[in-house]
């Protein structure tokens, strides 16, 4: 009899790294501000970051297990991308798929953003009170 197994979804190895390395920088800020607890992380990810949102959402309570954000949300917005023209200096959002001028249509275009993953926003409480930074 033959038996098929079926992988279980894991995080990749790729977004838990990513998660550990925002979770650094998660808890340098808590600290800097003097909370216990962070209660929600922001992000914003580049379509061109090569960072899978779903994943990143998979690998945060593992990246966050026993930190200072332990309970936090993690909240994901995805950012635009935008390509600077070489040929015509113009700025404009394009679409993954097809990184050309939006303005005169020249492919010689290089990415200004959309291929970062940036910390937004955290909300923490202190002692005091509940902060937003
Ligand atoms: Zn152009």
């Amino acid at each position: 009899m033959t038996r098929c197994w079926r992988w279980r979804v894991s995080p990749a190895v790729h977004e838990l790294a990513v998660c550990q390395a925002l979770m650094q920088q998660v808890e340098g800020i808590a600290r800097d501000k003097g909370a216990h607890r962070v209660t929600a992380v922001t992000v914003r990810i580049g379509p061109l970051s090569g960072v899978e949102p779903e994943l990143l959402e998979q690998a945060f309570p593992l990246a966050a297990a026993g930190s200072v954000a332990e309970t936090a949300g993690l909240v994901i917005e995805t950012l635009p991308i935008r390509v600077r023209c070489d040929t015509c200096g113009a700025e404009t959002e394009v679409s993954p798929n097809r990184l050309v001028c939006g303005d005169c249509g020249d492919w010689h275009t290089h990415v200004t953003s959309g291929d970062e993953m940036l910390l937004a926003s955290l909300q923490l409480i202190t002692d005091e009170d509940t902060a937003h930074v």
